[in-house]
């Protein structure tokens, strides 16, 4: 169904060594991938390097034809593609199946945004010269990615770097390596020529290694936690790579008085839930109004009571399970610490026992206070703490208060709060009555310790390009 070997260099390579790859949702194995290391590692930028010379020479009219035809490959095999994803990162299949419309939102418009990276020529200060400014694609680009989008951390990436010119070696998170494998083996039958896009299982910290040491590779894209992705600029320092990375969020969503309380209802489900919960702009947590906090909370925890944990292979499921054991671990701790501080468990609060796999039940805390483990830490699970506040500013002021700054929640019918709340936000994405703010065309990244740069839109190619300025004398 889908290919199990490292992707380079045009072929499927093997190693004796192997890593399971579990089902969440009932913990069983089922399958592996080569344990790869820095040998296989390095054989990947060996085959990137020399492919770029001739790669980033196409026209961005002819990469962005072949960009196409793996869109539509990926089109026709959607099924097949959120199957393996629902299998191996245990969302529910109607979600995986978004995903990999989503996913491949990234190549149809990087597909064309390739056909737009346009120079400019300066006014020069003497008649006898000309300023002219280029921009050329980076090299070979390495790129990791992690579980929680199986395919569109990996189009995110992929799409805007090889529209540009760039090669890829990436290294997929171990958790999830089939979707990415599949949508190497459709690039591969798409026609993208061998040695473009290079795809290394295995170990993460040799191969990131391999990759950090070596100049051949002018720059790391890096979505994942916050704490890997300072370990990975401090070590592109070595050889000055271009970096960018989409870290950890702690998203707040703000209810105010004048909100649509059914609209930011809807919103906190849609931005909680999604993923179970683990998404990188997840709602965290919410702070409404204490005037109609009661009423909010109350509807939440109906709504959020209502929603099916299961199996995601199975239709009616709404919340699949959470990655592995230890993601559990960590939202029982937060669920347990809110209880101690004295938040009241509305909804939810249990992992389910009657199944096999990583559940947790959709749990909703009231009485949340600042100083609890999930009002400060990512939690990565489905649970949504509520906290009151009094003011605009005092809400504004505590949402800020984060070291993260990905994305934040506003809701409220009233025009002049929406802008004053949305403009005061150290948030990189904020969603005004909006809980799903994701687009290919939108600048997609985080302010603070959730990252630097911007993945999707004309911003996110600009990531994998080179200014050149030709000083031309007469
Ligand atoms: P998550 O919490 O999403 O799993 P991680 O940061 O642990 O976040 O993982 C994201 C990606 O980073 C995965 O592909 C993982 O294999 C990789 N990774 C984990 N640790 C390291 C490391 N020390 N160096 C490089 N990559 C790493």
């Amino acid at each position: 169904m889908h290919p199990d070997k490292m992707y380079i260099n045009g072929r499927w390579i093997d190693a004796i060594n192997k890593i399971d790859v579990i089902n969440p949702a009932t913990k069983k194995i089922i399958g592996s991938v080569p344990n790869g290391g820095a040998t296989e590692a390095k054989m990947a930028v060996e085959a990137a390097y020399p492919a770029f010379q001739k790669w980033s020479k196409q026209p961005a009219e002819e990469r962005g034809k072949l960009l196409m035809k793996w869109f539509d490959l990926i089109e026709k095999h959607k099924d097949e593609l959120a199957e393996i994803m629902t299998l191996e990162q245990g969302k529910p299949l109607q979600e995986a199946r978004g995903e990999i419309t989503y996913a491949n939102s990234f190549i149809s418009w990087y597909a064309e945004e390739g056909k737009r990276i346009y120079g400019e020529t300066i006014p020069a200060s003497s008649p006898d010269k000309r300023i002219f400014v280029q921009k050329q694609p980076v090299g070979v680009i390495a790129a990791i990615t992690p579980w929680n989008f199986p395919a569109a951390m990996i189009t995110r990436k992929v799409a805007p770097a090889l529209a540009a010119g760039c090669t890829v070696v990436l290294k997929p998170s171990e958790e999830t390596p089939f979707t990415a494998l599949k949508l190497a083996e459709l690039a591969d039958q798409a026609g993208i020529p061998n040695g473009v896009l290079n795809v290394v299982t295995g170990d993460a910290e040799s191969i990131a290694n391999a990759w950090q040491k070596d100049s051949r590779v002018r720059k790391l894209t890096f979505t994942g936690s916050t704490p890997v992705g300072k370990i990975l600029m401090r070590g592109a320092a070595d050889t000055v790579k271009k970096i960018s990375l989409e870290l950890g969020g702690h998203a707040p969503l703000i209810v105010t008085a004048q909100a649509d309380i059914d609209k930011a209802v809807d919103g906190a489900i849609a931005s909680k839930f999604r993923n179970a919960g683990q998404t990188c702009i997840c709602t965290n947590r919410i702070l409404a109004d204490e005037s109609i906090a009661e009423e909010f909370t109350v509807k939440l925890a109906e709504k959020a009571a209502k929603l099916k944990v299961g199996n995601g292979l199975e239709e009616s499921t709404d919340i699949g399970p959470l990655i592995n054991e230890e993601a559990v671990k960590k939202v029982i701790k937060h669920i347990e610490d809110a209880k101690q501080k004295g938040g009241r468990v509305l909804t939810g609060g249990n992992r389910l026992t009657n199944q096999k796999g990583y559940f947790i039940e959709p749990t909703v805390i009231a009485n949340a206070k600042d100083d609890m483990l999930c009002m400060v830490e990512e939690t990565f699970g489905p649970l949504i703490p509520v906290a009151t506040f009094k003011t605009i500013d005092e809400a504004i002021e505590r949402a800020n208060n984060s070291s993260y700054g990905l994305a934040a929640y506003v809701y409220t019918e009233n025009l002049r709060e929406a802008v004053y709340i949305s403009e005061a936000l150290e948030y990189g994405i904020v969603g005004v009555n909006d809980g799903a703010p994701s687009a290919a065309q939108a600048p997609f990244g985080g302010f603070k310790e959730s990252g630097l740069g911007r993945e999707g839109s004309r911003y996110g190619i600009e990531e994998f390009l080179e200014i050149k300025y030709i000083s031309l004398g007469l």
